[in-house]
């Protein structure tokens, strides 16, 4: 069976790395709302003209045009033996609306992969970085402290400071958001029976052994 795949997670949940060995290991095509947006407009078709109207104007795009161009995306023949969305859909009218083409197209979404890793943690790991006042060196107070703690390995300076993305207000309000996006999409692959959960709280190689063990199932 094509494996016609969705992988979700918080951010700092470690979905881009997982993303990547998903790609390499099974060769489907990686359709990530970012990058289909900008070819779409950079293409000229007819969804990418009118995201473009819209993205001209400052405004949001609406979510028919944003599954326009997933659809248009999704009707190409490199997909017809699977494909891996990330970033899409993100809300319930979107989900709803992917339920209808990809049944029209004949790829339907047979798994939904959450890589799972509980918001205390990614508050430690999304706060954790810090900066060189002085050199500007980057540090993670988990992944990659100083070696001697308060002072700089570059520059033997003692300032740091942090970026306002990393700040833990900023970071809460991001996973907050995020969280409030993702349940309903979840609750509602869970009731169709194809969502599986998989604990990114582990070593990256173990994360992607138990993400490759749900897709062998299907593949
Ligand atoms: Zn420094």
């Amino acid at each position: 069976m094509a494996l016609n795949l969705m992988l979700m997670g918080l951010p700092g949940a470690g979905k881009g790395t997982q993303a990547e060995k998903i790609v390499d290991q099974y060769h489907i095509p990686h359709i990530s709302t970012g990058d289909i947006f900008r070819a779409a407009m950079k293409n000229n078709t007819p969804m990418g003209i009118e995201a473009k109207s819209y993205i001209d104007k400052g405004e949001l795009v609406p979510d028919e045009v944003t599954n326009g161009i997933v659809k248009e995306r999704l009707a190409k023949d490199d997909v017809n033996d699977g494909y891996m969305l990330d970033g899409f859909p993100r809300n319930m009218a979107q989900a709803e609306a992917l339920e209808t083409f990809g049944a029209e197209l004949g790829k339907p979404l047979n798994c939904v992969i959450n890589i799972h890793v509980d918001p205390e943690s990614l508050m430690e790991r999304l706060t954790g970085r810090y900066i060189c006042r002085n050199c500007g060196a980057t540090y993670h107070k988990i992944f990659n402290p100083t070696k001697v703690e308060g002072t700089c390995d570059r520059c033997g300076e003692h300032e740091f400071y942090q970026r306002e993305d990393d700040k833990p207000e900023t970071v809460k309000n991001r996973l907050d958001v995020n969280i409030k996006m993702n349940t309903p999409l979840l609750d509602f692959y869970k009731k169709q029976g194809i969502l599986h959960e998989v604990d990114g709280n582990q070593d990256i190689d173990k994360v992607f052994a138990d993400i490759k063990a749900v897709l062998d199932q299907i593949n």
